[in-house]
Order: structure tokens, then C-alpha cells, then sequence
């Protein structure tokens, strides 16, 4: 047994990821959101039909991508006859508001790096500690979840950030909402809302909690968390890479910055 452990975990060395001092990770084999390459766009429309969330939409003689309602299934880079749509790797997609995820062909972001420089000192400013998260799931699949956990595995680790998950929402700063809001918990949701002391914050993961996502038509489910609370970082995915957690997270407490002030 000893042997086993010796091998197998004490040789393994650091399995942290060095995101985001090292940049952001590429996911060559992995699908991300689409970006349309307007060069081969011959306009038959059969991306539109395709997509099972209405994500795609014509704004002004532009074809844009609606991210928070994007599931990243890649349906319409399989079904346009030209090869338009290429699922691009990136990761960094969190906004701070709806209407920044109607994307274009390209998505400009903050650097990660510029964001973890000042990350430390920017919880040490507002919380003069650390930043406890609190998640609620008002409905989720459970992938988000699953996401979720990472963030505190060896590999993801956010307490390297000064980042805890704690089991009360009123040792909480930050609520970390997955699922679209169904209507069996719209009540839970307001009410761990209102044990939340202030100064905080509302992050929505995932397509669901951004909009609705894929069971926004469903009789038994009210939308996104917008439609109930303020939020300040939605971040896209379907679900979302602990990566892309920590980039919107660090979005969060900037934020947070800006109203502790
Ligand atoms: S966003 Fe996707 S993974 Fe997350 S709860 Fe909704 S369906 Fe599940």
C-alpha cells in the first residue's frame, strides 16, 4: 500500500494548473463557442434552423452568436454546407452584462494576466480576507456541478486565490447560481438572495443561468437568473470549464471593487 501511495501520489509532483499566470489554456480537442468566418458565409440560413437554442440571430445585416444562450454543441458548424463555422477553444467569454454575450466573429476580453495580477490585492482591499462563495442550484442537469467541484480539486484549486465555497449564505460574499431558475426553487433562490449580508454579488454559470438556455421554454421554469436578481458576471458554457469559473470570478470581485467603494 505504501508502495501504491509512494508511486503513485508522492512522485506525481505539482498537478496544479498554472492558469492564469501562465495565459489561457488551449483546448485544441475541445469543442468551445462558435465563430463564423464571414469570408465563406454564403448566408443559407440552415446554421439558424440548425441551432436548438436560437442562439444565432441577424442584427443589422451582421450574423452574431447570443453566448448566454449558446450550449456550444456545435450543431451549426456541422450543419453549414460552406464550413463557415469553426468551434473556437478559448475560454475567457465571461461578461458583466447580457448584452455583451451577443458576440460577433471575434470576443475581446481583459487579459487573465492583467486580472491575476490584481487579483490578490483587490480581495485583500475589499473583503481584507478572502472571498466565500455560496452555490445554488436552482434546477441545473448537475454538469454544471460538476464543473463546479473542480474548482476545488488539486488540479483547479481556488483557494490558492483566497476563493472558499462555504455552506451558508450568510458566511457568503458571492453567489454562484447554475440552472435555469425553475419554479420550485424561485423561492429558495430569493430567500438565500436576501441571508446574503452586502456588499455582494450574483454570478450566473452556464447557459441556463444566463438565460434560460435550452429549458427556457419549459412550463416549469421562470429563465434566467435575471429575471429575479441583479447579476453582476454571467458567464457562457454548456457547461463552463473551471478555467472559464475563475476568469469570470475574477471579473466578480473587480466588480465587487467598484462597489465597496
Ligand atoms: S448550462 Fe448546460 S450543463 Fe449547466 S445546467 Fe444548463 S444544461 Fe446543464
Amino acid at each position: 500500500m505504501l508502495d501504491i501511495i509512494r508511486k503513485g501520489v508522492l512522485r506525481k509532483g505539482i498537478v496544479t494548473s498554472d492558469y492564469p499566470q501562465e495565459g489561457t489554456p488551449r483546448y485544441a480537442a475541445r469543442l468551445g463557442f462558435p465563430k463564423l468566418r464571414t469570408d465563406l458565409c454564403k448566408a443559407h440560413h440552415v446554421c439558424f434552423r440548425s441551432c436548438p437554442t436560437n442562439a444565432i440571430q441577424e442584427r443589422e445585416g451582421e450574423i452574431k452568436v447570443d453566448l448566454g444562450l449558446c450550449i456550444f454543441c456545435a450543431q451549426c458548424a456541422r450543419s453549414c454546407p460552406e464550413g463557415a463555422w469553426t468551434m473556437s477553444p478559448e475560454i475567457e467569454l465571461a461578461k458583466r452584462s447580457r448584452s455583451d454575450l451577443l458576440s460577433s466573429s471575434s470576443i475581446e476580453n481583459k487579459s487573465i494576466q492583467e486580472l491575476g495580477k490584481s487579483l490578490d490585492a483587490m480581495i485583500g482591499k475589499v473583503f481584507g480576507r478572502s472571498l466565500a462563495i455560496r452555490e445554488v442550484d436552482t434546477g441545473s442537469c448537475n454538469a454544471c456541478e460538476v464543473e463546479v467541484n473542480a474548482l476545488s480539486n488539486a488540479v483547479h484549486d481556488i483557494e490558492r486565490f483566497g476563493m472558499h465555497i462555504v455552506a451558508s449564505p450568510r458566511h457568503a460574499d458571492l453567489l454562484l447560481v447554475t440552472g435555469p431558475v425553475t419554479r420550485n426553487m424561485e423561492r429558495a433562490l430569493m430567500q438565500t438572495y436576501k441571508a446574503t449580508p452586502e456588499p455582494k454579488l450574483v454570478v450566473a454559470v452556464g447557459a441556463c443561468a444566463c438565460s434560460g438556455g435550452i429549458f427556457r421554454e419549459s412550463y416549469a421554469v421562470r429563465g434566467g437568473v435575471d429575471r429575479m436578481l441583479p447579476v453582476d458576471v454571467y458567464i457562457p458554457g454548456c457547461p463552463p470549464r473551471p478555467e472559464a469559473m475563475i476568469y469570470g470570478l475574477m471579473l466578480a470581485v473587480g466588480k465587487l471593487n467598484d462597489k465597496s467603494r
